[in-house]
């Protein structure tokens, strides 16, 4: 499906460089000739995890697709979706360096290492027909929880509900907020300078 009238990611998906959507998501890097290989980059206005300093990126391409498989169909779209994640990448980790008084440590420690990491999930012949996209976030802070594919998350301590007796591991909660305002302009100037340059 080139375009969905009820998909706010398609919504998006025609804005400039510097544009911004509708609610507050900010367009970084587009990578791509033609409209049917093309992938976006958007800053969101949200984060679940610390609002003074994380933030959260999200790929998707220009086209209402819905699935990698279709991806696969066009390698042009499968290849500038690689480059595109390795830019994103490079561009969030400059900044959470300089984030980070620490990375210049000749022996930094643990806590001062950068994790980045994404997530995406697609599913085939679902109803929902969601527009395929990946987030790139910071992995620190609430939104560094371990997952399940995680091996961490295997090891976490499981605990039994006393009324149900159903097994559960306990995860922080995570709620998004809205990214302090001088942040998010200068997340915002120094993507888009790291990702166009
Ligand atoms: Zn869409």
């Amino acid at each position: 499906m080139e375009h969905d009238e009820k998909c706010n990611l398609c919504q998006e998906t025609s804005l400039d460089v510097g544009e911004s959507s509708s609610y507050g998501a900010v367009v970084i890097c587009k990578v791509g000739s033609e409209t049917d290989n093309m992938w976006l980059a958007t800053l969101s206005p949200k984060t679940g995890g610390d609002p003074e300093n994380d933030c959260t990126i999200q790929l998707m391409p220009h086209h209402h697709y819905t699935n990698f498989t279709e991806v696969n169909t066009n390698s042009e779209l499968a290849k500038n979706y690689g480059l595109l994640f390795a830019k994103v990448s490079n561009a969030l980790f400059q900044v959470m360096k300089d984030q980070d008084s620490e990375f210049t440590d000749p022996s930094p420690t643990r806590e001062s290492s950068i994790s980045i990491a994404s997530y995406g999930k697609w599913t085939t012949w679902n109803e929902k027909k969601e527009h395929l996209h990946i987030k790139i976030f910071p992995f620190r802070n609430n939104i560094g929880q371990p997952y399940t594919v995680d091996s961490s998350f295997g090891r976490k301590e499981v605990h039994t509900d006393t009324e149900t007796n159903e097994k559960f591991v306990k995860m922080d909660v995570v709620e998004k907020t809205m990214i302090k305002s001088e942040l998010f302009t200068t997340l915002k100037d120094t993507l888009i300078l790291l990702l166009n340059e």
